[in-house]
């Protein structure tokens, strides 16, 4: 028993996310990256951005990419070319995920939108389709709704092909928040996120599934429309040099960023099957009934941005974690709605959302040997259980 706690005690932590260790095995290629742009002059507008926006486009299926300096303005930039090409208007409603993050509503209060917060559906996580397609039907006059923000949360799709049909039918204007979604892929045709609705987020915030050496993001779309709105909102709003057709941005994405992105995005499927692998071991073998583990989505590609299981005492769980030398983190605590920046702005009651901020944990997902996995399901396996 002594020498048991002593063997526990010598093992190394498990941090909740090391991006030095995950950057490790592939450093040197990523300065050789950073050092080709550095020795070619060119910073920004050059090679590096227009590869990455092409392999980007090619990689997710859509006509279009443009770099952009990271996922919020990815998402602020496709609202205003949404409201400069007359598909949105100020005080519209636009329907979005009342547990989402944070960022995938700010640009619709920013512009004077009127964010609709929908329940999750607690399987993906992500918005409840049906409860937004009858908020729609019951409410879509008098609320004048004309979009939709669907958050792929977690790395989970959160897409209902049917609803989305009929909604786009409508003329609704589907958005999607894929900032953490890269690789994943939805329904029996396997279409990947990005390339799903009219235009899709991209985040490469150094904690994402691929994450740039500083902050960094993209649009994805197949509406030429959209996509040279969004490029000319980024660039001062200009379509030609000196020429300003919109009250625009400096949104740029530049060079070395885009450089590290392209050794990333070469390696997407290895870093998404590894997330898969240890997903699927902590599936299996995680079986303490005080923890709900996350669904397997029948037919969709998760890509596991985060691994997030539910318990009710999840101060003891996350104390324990920490006793056992084992991270963890908490996607989120505090939904927007409670947010004081809102405070007073959203009054419909969301007990699912609220309840899922009390609840969720997520797990180390990123950079776990196998050995690891099984450390982190032991430990929970005998929380509580051991005496
Ligand atoms: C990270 C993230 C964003 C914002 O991306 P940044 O690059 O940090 O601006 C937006 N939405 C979701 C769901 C995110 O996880």
């Amino acid at each position: 028993m002594r020498k048991e706690v002593t063997r526990r005690e010598m093992e190394k932590k498990i941090p909740f996310l090391s991006l030095k260790a995950i950057d490790a095995p592939i450093a040197e290629e990523l300065a050789g990256a950073a050092s080709r742009v550095i020795e070619s002059g060119y910073y920004l507008h050059g090679p590096e951005t227009k590869a990455f926006e092409r392999e980007l486009a090619e990689a997710t299926g859509t006509s279009e990419c443009v770099g952009v300096s990271n996922g919020l303005d990815a998402l602020r930039l496709i609202t205003r070319a949404a409201m400069e090409t007359g598909r949105l208007h100020r005080g519209d409603g636009v329907l979005v995920a009342a547990n989402t993050y944070i960022a995938s509503i700010l640009p619709l209060t920013e512009m004077g939108l009127q964010p609709i917060l929908i329940e999750p559906d607690e399987r993906t996580f992500g918005i409840d389709w049906h409860l937004a397609l009858r908020r729609f039907e019951e409410k879509g006059k008098e609320e004048k709704i004309r979009g939709l923000v669907t958050t792929h949360l977690y790395g989970n799709p959160s897409w209902d092909e049917e609803v989305a049909a009929k909604l786009r039918d409508c003329g609704v204007f589907i958005i999607e928040d894929n900032a953490q979604a890269i690789g994943a892929r939805s329904g029996e045709a396997g279409k990947m996120t990005g390339a799903l609705g009219i235009a899709a987020a991209f985040s490469f915030y150094p904690t994402k599934n691929i994450g740039a050496i500083g902050d960094a993001g993209a649009v994805t779309t197949s509406d030429p429309e959209i996509a040279s709105a969004v490029r000319a909102l980024a660039n001062y709003g200009s379509d030609r040099r000196y020429h300003n057709i919109y009250e625009g941005y400096n949104c740029r994405l530049d060079e070395i960023q885009a450089a590290i992105l392209r050794v990333k995005l070469n390696r997407l499927s290895e870093i998404t099957a590894r997330r898969q692998h240890t997903a699927d071991i902590y599936l299996e073998a995680i079986t303490n009934p005080e923890t709900a583990l996350p669904c397997r989505l029948e037919g969709d590609t998760q890509v596991w941005h985060q691994f997030v299981v539910r318990t009710r005492d999840r101060d003891g769980f996350r104390a324990y974690l920490d006793s056992c030398g084992i991270g963890s983190d908490v996607h989120y605590a505090v939904p927007p709605h409670l947010q004081p920046c809102y405070a007073g702005r959203f009054t419909e009651p969301l007990p699912l959302t609220e309840a899922l901020a009390e609840s969720v944990v997520s797990l180390p997902i990123a950079g776990v040997s196998d050995e690891d996995a099984r450390r982190v399901t032991e430990a929970i396996n005998s929380w509580r259980t051991r005496r």
